[in-house]
């Protein structure tokens, strides 16, 4: 299974950088996890096949390039883009983005081949299919309603945490799971702003080092994700002093092989 985080900030040169403001990961060219920066950072090849694109939460972070890519495609498509999302999500997407102010109401519009977005809700908790990866959701610790998803290919599988405070429903489900390939959790803000982290529902080096110990998986491969760009180098720093076998920064841009 090949996994991406997409890029979504410049250096100076105009480049993609190492920092994340979005979230947008692309699992084997075809499926999105999150459309932070889906419409900007995606490359061609991906642009052609991305029909299916699975929500966490409705934080503008996680959903940003979603409005645009589907304007990008809407000419063309021959099938429609299929959201997966809670409907708690659904809802407010629909409602604040797709409200005619923002941006146009898609799923209520065609183009010659029929719709050109077309809603899959879940509830935390199911398993669904999404292309050819089978899909679990799980409740997380957010300001608002989120999931976090298990993730497999029938060979490979992942889970990924989205954004979330301390938890314990989520590391049930994944400690249920044997031999996963690799987790994805998140780290916003550096141990200094744990009062922020906290009222915001957000980890911290220090909280993720608590959280971690309830993973009973310990040879998994742990990528800590979802890191506030203005605070880069110190979360960077702070994780690497937790000294966890196992425990890397994902890489923006870079395409794993799990
Ligand atoms: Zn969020």
């Amino acid at each position: 299974m090949k996994l991406q985080l997409l890029p979504s900030t410049f250096d100076e040169n105009g480049c993609a950088s190492a920092r994340q403001h979005l979230s947008c990961f692309v699992v084997d060219d075809c499926v999105a996890i999150d459309a932070g920066s889906l419409a900007m950072a995606v490359s061609s090849a991906q642009k052609k096949q991305i029909r299916n694109v699975i929500l966490t939460h409705a934080h503008l972070d996680h959903i940003a390039g979603l409005p645009l890519f589907i304007d990008d495609l809407f000419a063309s498509l021959t099938e429609p883009i299929c959201v997966f999302a809670t409907s708690e999500v659904i809802e407010v997407i629909e409602r604040d983005i797709f409200n005619w102010s923002v941006y146009p109401r898609f799923s209520e519009l065609t183009n010659e081949n029929g719709a050109v977005l077309e809603y899959h809700s879940f509830r935390s908790g199911e398993e669904f299919l999404a292309k050819h990866l089978r899909v679990k959701a799980v409740e997380v610790n957010h300001k608002v309603p989120t999931v976090g998803f298990l993730i497999s290919d029938g060979e490979t599988k992942f889970a990924l945490s989205s954004d979330t405070a301390e938890m314990d429903g989520f590391w049930e489900v994944v400690n249920a799971e044997k031999n996963l390939d690799a987790l994805l959790v998140e780290c916003s803000f550096p141990n200094e702003l744990g009062e922020l982290a906290q009222i915001s529902h957000h980890l911290t080096p220090k909280t993720l080092q608590k959280e971690l110990k309830k993973f009973n998986q310990k040879n998994c491969p742990i990528y800590v994700i979802n890191i506030k760009p203005m605070y880069f180098e110190e979360v960077v720093r702070q994780v690497a002093e937790l000294k966890i076998e196992n425990l890397d920064i994902l890489k923006v841009g870079q395409v794993y092989e799990l």
